[in-house]
Protein backbone atom coordinates (compact mmCIF):
# COMPACT_ATOMS: atom_id res chain seq x y z
CA UNK A 1 0.00 0.00 0.00
CA UNK A 2 1.63 3.92 -0.31
CA UNK A 3 2.92 5.61 2.36
CA UNK A 4 3.84 8.81 2.73
CA UNK A 5 7.69 9.31 4.03
CA UNK A 6 10.20 11.50 4.01
CA UNK A 7 8.48 13.88 1.10
CA UNK A 8 7.91 10.77 -0.97
CA UNK A 9 4.29 8.86 -1.55
CA UNK A 10 6.06 5.48 -1.28
CA UNK A 11 5.11 1.65 -2.31
CA UNK A 12 7.51 -1.24 -1.82
CA UNK A 13 7.14 -4.53 -2.83
CA UNK A 14 10.11 -6.85 -2.61
CA UNK A 15 12.79 -5.68 -4.12
CA UNK A 16 10.49 -2.67 -6.02
CA UNK A 17 10.48 0.52 -5.16
CA UNK A 18 8.20 3.40 -6.29
CA UNK A 19 8.16 7.06 -5.45
CA UNK A 20 6.17 9.58 -6.24
CA UNK A 21 7.13 13.20 -5.29
CA UNK A 22 5.31 16.16 -3.77
CA UNK A 23 6.01 19.92 -3.30
CA UNK A 24 7.76 18.56 -0.39
CA UNK A 25 11.03 17.79 -2.55
CA UNK A 26 13.04 19.96 -4.68
CA UNK A 27 12.61 18.43 -8.47
CA UNK A 28 16.56 19.26 -8.49
CA UNK A 29 17.31 17.00 -6.46
CA UNK A 30 15.12 13.98 -7.64
CA UNK A 31 17.49 11.21 -9.53
CA UNK A 32 16.89 8.93 -12.31
CA UNK A 33 18.30 7.20 -14.68
CA UNK A 34 15.82 7.21 -18.46
CA UNK A 35 12.81 8.88 -18.57
CA UNK A 36 10.29 9.87 -21.48
CA UNK A 37 9.32 13.21 -23.81
CA UNK A 38 5.96 12.37 -23.27
CA UNK A 39 3.90 12.75 -26.71
CA UNK A 40 0.37 11.27 -25.14
CA UNK A 41 0.73 8.25 -27.33
CA UNK A 42 0.77 4.47 -26.90
CA UNK A 43 4.86 4.00 -27.62
CA UNK A 44 6.33 1.91 -25.21
CA UNK A 45 10.17 1.18 -24.62
CA UNK A 46 11.48 -2.21 -23.38
CA UNK A 47 14.72 -1.54 -21.78
CA UNK A 48 15.92 -5.47 -21.24
CA UNK A 49 20.05 -4.37 -21.55
CA UNK A 50 21.96 -2.28 -19.02
CA UNK A 51 24.74 -1.83 -21.68
CA UNK A 52 22.63 0.24 -23.91
CA UNK A 53 20.46 2.66 -21.93
CA UNK A 54 18.44 5.27 -23.45
CA UNK A 55 18.12 8.59 -21.36
CA UNK A 56 15.84 11.08 -22.71
CA UNK A 57 15.41 11.77 -25.80
CA UNK A 58 12.43 8.51 -25.94
CA UNK A 59 9.31 9.90 -27.62
CA UNK A 60 6.66 7.84 -25.95
CA UNK A 61 5.25 6.78 -23.08
CA UNK A 62 5.44 3.99 -21.47
CA UNK A 63 8.96 2.01 -20.20
CA UNK A 64 9.60 -1.30 -19.26
CA UNK A 65 12.46 -2.51 -17.37
CA UNK A 66 13.84 -6.01 -17.30
CA UNK A 67 17.34 -4.54 -15.67
CA UNK A 68 17.75 -3.75 -12.31
CA UNK A 69 18.99 -0.49 -10.62
CA UNK A 70 17.46 1.84 -13.14
CA UNK A 71 15.50 4.23 -11.95
CA UNK A 72 12.81 5.04 -14.87
CA UNK A 73 10.90 8.30 -15.02
CA UNK A 74 7.51 9.79 -16.00
CA UNK A 75 5.96 13.21 -15.15
CA UNK A 76 2.33 13.97 -14.46
CA UNK A 77 0.04 16.56 -13.57
CA UNK A 78 -3.45 14.89 -13.10
CA UNK A 79 -2.65 12.53 -16.04
CA UNK A 80 -1.70 9.10 -14.43
CA UNK A 81 1.15 7.33 -13.46
CA UNK A 82 0.89 3.77 -14.00
CA UNK A 83 3.04 0.78 -12.97
CA UNK A 84 2.60 -2.70 -13.86
CA UNK A 85 4.72 -5.37 -11.88
CA UNK A 86 5.74 -8.60 -12.96
CA UNK A 87 7.23 -9.66 -9.40
CA UNK A 88 8.35 -13.01 -10.12
CA UNK A 89 10.05 -12.38 -13.39
CA UNK A 90 11.54 -8.78 -11.95
CA UNK A 91 10.17 -6.61 -14.70
CA UNK A 92 8.74 -3.79 -14.28
CA UNK A 93 6.70 -1.13 -16.52
CA UNK A 94 6.10 2.65 -15.87
CA UNK A 95 3.15 4.66 -17.80
CA UNK A 96 1.90 7.95 -18.17
CA UNK A 97 -1.91 7.86 -18.98
CA UNK A 98 -4.11 10.66 -19.94
CA UNK A 99 -7.51 10.84 -21.85
CA UNK A 100 -5.36 10.03 -25.28
CA UNK A 101 -3.51 7.32 -23.73
CA UNK A 102 -6.88 5.72 -22.65
CA UNK A 103 -9.08 6.03 -26.35
CA UNK A 104 -5.11 4.43 -27.31
CA UNK A 105 -5.57 1.52 -24.60
CA UNK A 106 -1.93 1.71 -23.76
CA UNK A 107 -2.38 -0.19 -20.67
CA UNK A 108 -3.97 -3.41 -22.71
CA UNK A 109 -0.46 -2.64 -24.79
CA UNK A 110 1.57 -3.09 -21.82
CA UNK A 111 -0.52 -5.93 -20.47
CA UNK A 112 0.18 -7.92 -23.92
CA UNK A 113 3.21 -7.09 -23.86
CA UNK A 114 3.72 -8.60 -20.47
CA UNK A 115 1.39 -11.16 -21.40
CA UNK A 116 3.15 -12.18 -24.66
CA UNK A 117 6.44 -11.10 -24.62
CA UNK A 118 7.29 -12.27 -21.07
CA UNK A 119 4.90 -15.27 -20.26
CA UNK A 120 4.27 -13.40 -17.23
CA UNK A 121 1.42 -14.59 -14.10
CA UNK A 122 -0.07 -12.34 -11.68
CA UNK A 123 0.60 -8.91 -12.54
CA UNK A 124 0.22 -6.13 -10.32
CA UNK A 125 -1.04 -2.75 -11.44
CA UNK A 126 -0.44 0.78 -9.11
CA UNK A 127 -2.10 3.76 -9.90
CA UNK A 128 -0.52 6.64 -9.17
CA UNK A 129 -2.48 9.82 -8.22
CA UNK A 130 -4.51 11.27 -10.90
CA UNK A 131 -7.27 13.83 -11.34
CA UNK A 132 -10.45 11.42 -10.11
CA UNK A 133 -14.26 11.79 -11.82
CA UNK A 134 -15.53 14.43 -9.12
CA UNK A 135 -12.79 17.02 -10.82
CA UNK A 136 -12.41 16.15 -14.07
CA UNK A 137 -14.32 18.50 -15.72
CA UNK A 138 -14.17 18.00 -20.15
CA UNK A 139 -16.08 19.03 -22.90
CA UNK A 140 -18.57 16.89 -24.78
CA UNK A 141 -16.19 16.28 -28.01
CA UNK A 142 -14.70 13.25 -26.02
CA UNK A 143 -18.06 11.54 -26.05
CA UNK A 144 -16.57 10.51 -29.94
CA UNK A 145 -13.44 8.65 -27.78
CA UNK A 146 -15.38 7.15 -24.89
CA UNK A 147 -18.52 4.92 -24.37
CA UNK A 148 -21.00 6.54 -22.11
CA UNK A 149 -20.78 5.03 -19.45
CA UNK A 150 -17.54 6.54 -18.04
CA UNK A 151 -19.27 10.11 -18.05
CA UNK A 152 -21.68 11.64 -15.80
CA UNK A 153 -23.49 15.38 -15.52
CA UNK A 154 -22.91 17.02 -12.15
CA UNK A 155 -24.34 20.44 -11.90
CA UNK A 156 -24.88 21.00 -15.68
CA UNK A 157 -21.06 19.53 -15.99
CA UNK A 158 -19.58 16.69 -17.81
CA UNK A 159 -16.72 14.78 -16.25
CA UNK A 160 -14.92 11.18 -17.11
CA UNK A 161 -13.74 8.61 -15.03
CA UNK A 162 -10.46 8.12 -16.44
CA UNK A 163 -9.87 5.67 -13.65
CA UNK A 164 -12.76 2.76 -14.04
CA UNK A 165 -12.15 3.30 -18.01
CA UNK A 166 -8.73 1.72 -17.52
CA UNK A 167 -9.91 -0.10 -14.29
CA UNK A 168 -11.98 -2.02 -16.79
CA UNK A 169 -9.00 -2.99 -19.31
CA UNK A 170 -7.23 -4.87 -16.44
CA UNK A 171 -10.95 -6.60 -15.43
CA UNK A 172 -10.87 -7.69 -19.19
CA UNK A 173 -7.73 -9.45 -18.47
CA UNK A 174 -8.91 -10.68 -15.13
CA UNK A 175 -6.22 -8.57 -13.68
CA UNK A 176 -7.36 -7.69 -9.98
CA UNK A 177 -4.61 -7.32 -7.86
CA UNK A 178 -4.42 -3.35 -7.82
CA UNK A 179 -3.46 -0.56 -5.59
CA UNK A 180 -5.49 2.29 -6.53
CA UNK A 181 -4.24 6.34 -6.39
CA UNK A 182 -3.98 7.54 -2.63
CA UNK A 183 -5.15 10.82 -3.69
CA UNK A 184 -6.29 13.27 -6.10
CA UNK A 185 -4.25 15.46 -7.90
CA UNK A 186 -7.02 18.61 -7.81
CA UNK A 187 -7.44 17.89 -4.47
CA UNK A 188 -4.47 17.16 -2.77
CA UNK A 189 -2.44 20.42 -2.40
CA UNK A 190 0.84 18.70 -1.79
CA UNK A 191 0.79 17.46 -5.67
CA UNK A 192 0.89 19.15 -8.96
CA UNK A 193 -2.15 20.01 -10.61
CA UNK A 194 -2.22 21.01 -14.63
CA UNK A 195 -6.05 21.94 -13.38
CA UNK A 196 -4.94 24.04 -10.62
CA UNK A 197 -2.99 26.13 -13.10
CA UNK A 198 0.17 24.73 -12.15
CA UNK A 199 3.21 24.24 -14.28
CA UNK A 200 5.52 21.86 -12.56
CA UNK A 201 5.08 17.91 -12.57
CA UNK A 202 5.06 15.43 -10.05
CA UNK A 203 7.80 12.78 -10.44
CA UNK A 204 6.84 9.26 -10.64
CA UNK A 205 9.96 7.03 -10.73
CA UNK A 206 10.22 2.61 -10.69
CA UNK A 207 13.73 0.92 -9.55
CA UNK A 208 13.85 -2.78 -9.67
CA UNK A 209 16.79 -3.26 -7.20
ZN1 LIG B 1 -10.74 14.90 -7.38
Amino acid sequence: MWIFKDGYYKIEIENVEIKVSTKLIDENLITYDTWLNQTHSDKIYIIENIENIPKGNLDGDGIILKVKNLKARVKTADCYPVIILDIKNQIGGIFHIGWRGSYLRILEKAIKIFLNKFNSKNLIVIFGPGICSNCYEVKENLFSYFPREYFKYKNGKLFLDLLTYNLDILKSYGINDIILPFSCTYENPILYSYRRGESSRIYTILEIK
